[in-house]
């Protein structure tokens, strides 16, 4: 089963909720988290992961052979992202808006273009004491791209074996945990694309309602089957329960407003070590999730 957590809104609490469904989760089945907000990942911080293994990840972009090159511009033309110009006799190439498709180098004629791999980001992946398979992406700086960190960390294949329990050793069923990007656009979905399930973490304050409200629509065009959860209950006024009821989203669970819970979680516990008391509503929440998947 792969399940989502996401949320529209950064700082609602969705790696918090991320990480507490793999370590429940983990006392009884194979786990893998991947953590796919390439660009700021933190799932680490609460799992404390030993890293054993990763790869760079690049992308192609092309380069001209000014040898070859008779400035004819076919190359330029047939670029839908505006990643190549012709001045002054010269091809010029902006890596940055290439998308790697490739048009460029079969339309030359003279074959003047080859591709070249630039690095994107790399993935790291390991364990952590409980035995959770954690992989995450990181989105070079100054890349302005993560989708292919994404999609790499997404086909990134499972650690074969632990310090101590091999995969293949491990309880059954599995579970696949995808902690998502905030807000609502291209990394989003594809976070999303290949999910079973969706959990929607979100806040009852305005911005909280707004930006669940753009994730919804992306889940709903998806067609993937959806449930809310809302922290820090009580922190505002908006009608998320109404919301939720108009769209015939589920509510989940409710982690109430607690200072306490804030201070644990900025000193980077996990909500399992600073409030062990959730542990039954979060299993009781994965449990809930299996059944109606699997249509147990
Ligand atoms: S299509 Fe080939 S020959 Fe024409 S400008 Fe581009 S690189 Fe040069
Ligand atoms: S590979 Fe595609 S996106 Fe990149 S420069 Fe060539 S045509 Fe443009």
């Amino acid at each position: 089963m792969r399940v989502v957590v996401a949320s529209g809104k950064g700082g609602t609490g969705k790696t918090t909720l991320a990480t507490a469904l793999a370590q429940v989760a983990a006392e009884t089945q194979a786990v893998r988290v991947l953590d796919c907000d390439v660009e700021a990942p933190n799932a680490a911080l609460f799992l404390h992961p030993q890293w054993s293994s990763g790869a760079e990840v690049t992308r192609p972009v092309p380069r001209v052979d000014a040898e070859r090159c008779t400035a004819c511009g076919r190359c330029a033309e047939v670029c839908r992202f505006n990643a190549l110009a012709v001045v002054g006799g010269a091809v010029l190439v902006f890596d940055d808006l290439c998308h790697g498709c490739g048009r460029c180098t079969w339309i030359c004629p003279e074959q003047a273009i080859h591709e070249e791999p630039l690095t994107v980001g790399r993935i790291e992946a390991g364990w952590t004491p409980e035995g959770i398979d954690l992989a995450q992406g990181l989105l070079r700086i100054g890349q302005p791209m993560g989708l292919p960190v994404l999609r790499a960390l997404k086909h990134w294949p499972p650690t074969t074996e632990s310090a101590s329990v091999s995969v293949s050793a491990r309880p059954s069923p599995w579970i696949e945990i995808r902690d998502a990007p905030p807000g609502a656009s291209c990394p989003v979905v594809e976070t999303l694309r290949g999910a079973d399930a969706v959990i929607l973490v979100t806040e009852p304050t305005a911005f909280g309602l707004h930006d669940l409200r753009q994730v919804v629509g992306i889940v709903q065009e998806l067609g993937l089957p959806a449930w809310v959860v809302i922290n820090r209950d009580g922190i505002g006024q908006a009608p998320i329960d109404a919301y939720c009821a108009e769209q015939g989203l589920p509510i989940a669970l409710r982690l109430p407003l607690e200072r306490r819970l804030a201070e644990a979680l900025a000193r980077g516990q996990s909500l399992l070590a600073a409030a062990p008391e959730y542990r039954p509503a979060i299993r009781h929440l994965l449990e809930r999730l299996r059944c109606e998947v699997s249509g147990a």
